[in-house]
């Protein structure tokens, strides 16, 4: 049974530091005249409403986006990121967050792909709407794509990778961001990126995690850092110090597979931005950790 539901969790300070990474990974596959995919396996319902449903009850994105959205000095990532919200809310209230295929489809050129995968029953129904939607506002401001630029699909993401790789142009960004509810998860995207890996090593792969007491989340960067890649970085974003599993989420991190060279440097200067706007109190922090993975398959290791 599916019972994770993102609402509940938009743009709190997991969703920033995802989708600012994210979109700073889009734009750097931008940076090439070549057209790119992007997939995202657990896409979500794609846009979220801050002030009612879900989302308010809980008021997650008050430490996160919230946090954000009057600061007058922020790091060039995260103006990018924010003035993408400020976009979706021209009053100037915060009322609506985008999801990570909102954001990927606002940053991403008419040539560039996206294939978004999601299973629960509802959100793919919002998130075939709010897609649509978007369809129809560039169709208004006389843009379209050739062929089928969004292909939204209703599945299992880990299975609908697969199919998916290599993709035709060569150059692809792939966003796996599962609930991870089920701890067997964890293993799933281990799994699912070394396959993924024999089928399209050179793709830059990016995923989400919760950092928690259990010991799958505290073996899992170590684990994929294993894994046969040329280079990683890791990053977490800790709010405040550990909490008991199943009383909040207070860290979560991104794993980054052949992330592009200027990566690291952002990151050094956006994350001790992060730390002092959204930490809760003297334990927040962050890690950031880069490195070579075992050799890539197929590749000798060079002596
Ligand atoms: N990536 C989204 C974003 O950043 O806006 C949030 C995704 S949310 C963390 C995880 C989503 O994965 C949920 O919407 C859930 O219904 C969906 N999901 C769970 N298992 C899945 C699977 N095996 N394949 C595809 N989607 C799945």
């Amino acid at each position: 049974m599916l019972s994770y539901r993102h609402a509940f969790h938009a743009g709190n300070h997991a969703d920033v530091l995802k989708h600012f990474i994210t979109i700073q990974l889009l734009n750097y596959m931008g940076q090439k005249d070549a057209p790119f995919t992007y997939i995202d396996t657990h896409a979500g319902a794609g846009l979220y409403a801050l002030d009612t449903g879900y989302a308010a009850k809980n008021a997650e994105y008050e430490n996160g986006i919230a946090k954000l959205w009057e600061k007058k000095d922020l790091p060039a990532a995260l103006v990018e990121y924010v003035d993408l919200i400020k976009e979706l809310n021209p009053s100037g209230k915060l009322r609506y967050y985008p999801g990570s295929p909102y954001c990927a489809e606002h940053v991403m050129r008419l040539e560039d792909r996206l294939r978004l995968f999601e299973l629960h029953p509802s959100d793919i129904k919002i998130l075939h709407e709010n897609m649509r939607k978007r369809e129809l506002h560039q169709a208004e401001q006389g843009q379209k794509a050739r062929g089928k630029r969004v292909m939204v699909m209703a599945g299992d993401g880990f299975e609908g990778l697969k199919a998916l790789l290599p993709p035709q142009q060569r150059r692809a960004l792939v966003l796996i961001d599962p609930p991870y509810e089920d701890k067997r998860d964890y293993k799933r995207v281990k799994d699912t990126l070394a396959d993924s890996l024999q089928r399209f090593s050179a793709g830059t792969y990016a995923v989400w995690y919760p950092v928690l007491q259990r010991q799958e989340s505290r073996e899992f960067a170590r684990k994929l850092s294993q894994l046969p890649v040329d280079s990683w970085l890791s990053v977490t974003l800790s709010i405040s110090q550990a909490m008991p599993d199943g009383f909040g989420l207070h860290s979560s991190g991104m794993f980054i597979i052949n992330p592009p060279w200027t990566m690291e440097a952002m990151l050094k200067e956006v994350m001790p931005y992060l730390v002092k706007t959204l930490g809760n109190d003297s334990a927040a922090k962050f890690t950031l950790e880069s490195g070579q993975g075992a050799a890539p398959i197929g590749r000798k290791p060079v002596r």
